[in-house]
């Protein structure tokens, strides 16, 4: 049985104390107090875990295993997560401040996951090409080797499934850096999938800050591919540093997503789903729906609908499971705040605002959901992430206008049009420059299946469904003369 991993890496199947012997306090976002503590990795944990996975996939086992028998290690840590669900979504809402019902649909998700790339292994492959007379060409998918994953803390375990559950699936050791702030659902993960007969070296995690344990595993020379899921700037910075090793890199970041709402939708079947887009999981996720495009004559109608449901909302302890939780930590609600003010100072009108649940502890992040407008469209709130439960609306005239006004941020993750003229959805979904788009739905990251990424600053490379599983192999062409 898988217990709470504490002030531990999990290297080798086996959990280590830290090389510097230092921890990291964890705190619960909803009463501001710690509860357990991190071991505090840095470069010499990062090696260790770097030639551990070396060996497993350079001279151990998992470099030659059957892919069936790599899908069935996958299913078996596939119904592990299923079986620990409970626990493992109570874990969640303690270190991410996640209400009750969002850590459980992440459990659940990160599960899916597993099961879905078990279900790939064994039907991954290359192709022949055909050629020249006396020539037979075929290209194999390899593993690129040992992985490695820096992942934040708004999705701890989905962004695990998603990227480890590929990358092993592919047939890689990995390497996981989880986020400072959440890190104790990987570390359980990891130990079910020693448990269930992961071989060593197959799945190692180190924690620690991302400027000593981060930047150790991006410069690595033992790694031969990156993950990074986090902001636009430590992006960068990541993707630097492999460049000098000329390491492959898939950027998962930042997203500033528009609904846009044309006169035409159906706003009974939009107004939940937009509200839902910008609260889950407090606002900070990469694909929430943070700005609402309205078309002019449509504005004050559906803004006077948003305006009931923002006042309606509650937020409160994460246990409280209500409509919102915290914050993840003290200096993201000042940078939420922080952003609010500046726009406050530029014109913009808070329209409505939800409330704190009595009974609320009082040292927890809590920012209440908040509708603005009036807001200039080069405004930062307007065009930059916020990563709070702030949604900004803004009118626009005709379809032009509303594609320019979408395409007005240096993001292109996720966007959806509610409209019920066929043609036109298609018009703007060809005009938005993004990684996915919705049509009268929306969905923060879609599904399992369905391939997730951005272009401009939202990063390059895609993960989710059968499409990561090209990020996480190399081709190889094989060319035979047989005449
Ligand atoms: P962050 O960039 O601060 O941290 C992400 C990870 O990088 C953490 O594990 C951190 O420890 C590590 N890190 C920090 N500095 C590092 C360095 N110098 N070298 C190597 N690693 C380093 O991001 P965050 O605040 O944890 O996450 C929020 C951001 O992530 C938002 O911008 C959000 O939109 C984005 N995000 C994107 C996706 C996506 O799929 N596109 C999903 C979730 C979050």
């Amino acid at each position: 049985m898988a217990s709470i991993p504490s002030a531990h890496h999990f290297i080798g199947n086996q959990l280590r104390a830290s090389t510097s012997g230092e921890t990291i306090p964890v705190i619960d976002p909803s009463d501001g107090l710690p509860f357990a503590a991190l071991a505090r990795g840095g470069a010499a944990d990062i090696d260790l875990a770097v030639r551990t996975a070396r060996a497993a996939f350079d001279t151990g086992a998992w470099g030659r295993i059957a892919t069936v028998d790599r899908g069935r290690l996958l299913t078996k840590l596939a119904n592990a997560i299923i079986s620990h669900h409970d626990a493992l979504a109570g874990l969640e809402m303690r270190d991410c401040g996640k209400p009750v019902k969002q850590a459980k649909a992440d459990a659940t998700a990160c599960a899916r996951y597993f099961e879905y790339y078990a279900g790939a292994c064994d039907k991954f492959h290359g192709e022949t090409i055909p050629y020249t007379p006396g020539f037979s060409v075929m290209t194999w998918r390899e593993p690129h080797g040992v992985t490695g994953h820096i992942i934040p803390w708004n999705y701890p375990m989905q962004i695990f499934g998603r990227s480890v559950g590929a990358a092993l699936a592919a047939g890689n050791a990995c390497v996981v850096k989880p986020a400072e702030d959440a890190c104790l659902s990987v570390l359980y993960i990891a130990k079910l999938a020693a448990e269930v007969g992961f071989p060593e070296g197959v799945l190692n995690v180190v924690t620690g800050l991302g400027l000593e344990a981060g930047a150790a595993l991006a410069s690595h020379p033992g790694i031969d591919h990156i993950s990074f899921t986090g902001s636009p700037a430590t992006g960068a910075c990541v993707a630097q540093t492999a460049a000098r090793r000329h390491c492959p890199v898939t950027l998962e970041l930042g997203g500033k997503g528009a609904q846009i709402v044309f006169d035409d939708a159906d706003f009974e079947a939009g107004l939940p789903v937009w509200v839902n887009a910008i609260i889950q999981n407090a606002g900070q996720t990469c694909s929430a729906g943070s700005r609402i495009l309205i078309q002019k004559k449509s504005y004050a109608k559906v803004m006077a609908a948003l305006a009931d449901r923002f006042s309606a909302l509650k937020v409160g302890a994460a246990s409280k499971d209500l409509d919102l939780g915290p914050i993840i930590r003290k200096t993201q609600l000042a940078r939420i705040q922080a952003m609010l003010a500046h726009g406050h100072e530029t014109g913009a009108r808070t329209v409505a605002q939800g409330t704190i649940a009595r009974g609320t502890p009082k040292g927890g992040f809590y920012q209440l959901p908040t509708l603005l407008d009036k807001i200039p469209a080069a405004q930062k709130l307007a065009c930059d992430e916020v990563f709070g439960p702030v949604l900004v609306a803004l009118p626009f005239a005709d379809e032009a206008d509303a594609i320019a006004l979408a395409n007005n941020t240096v993001f292109g993750l996720t966007n959806a049009v509610w409209t019920t003229n066929g043609a036109r959805a298609l018009r703007v979904a060809r005009g938005v420059r993004t990684g996915q788009f919705y049509v009268n739905n929306y969905g923060a990251g879609g599904g399992v299946e369905l391939p997730f990424g951005g272009v401009k600053s939202s990063g390059h490379g895609r993960e989710k469904g059968f499409e990561a599983l090209y990020g996480f192999t190399q081709l190889k062409t094989i060319i035979t003369k047989y005449d």
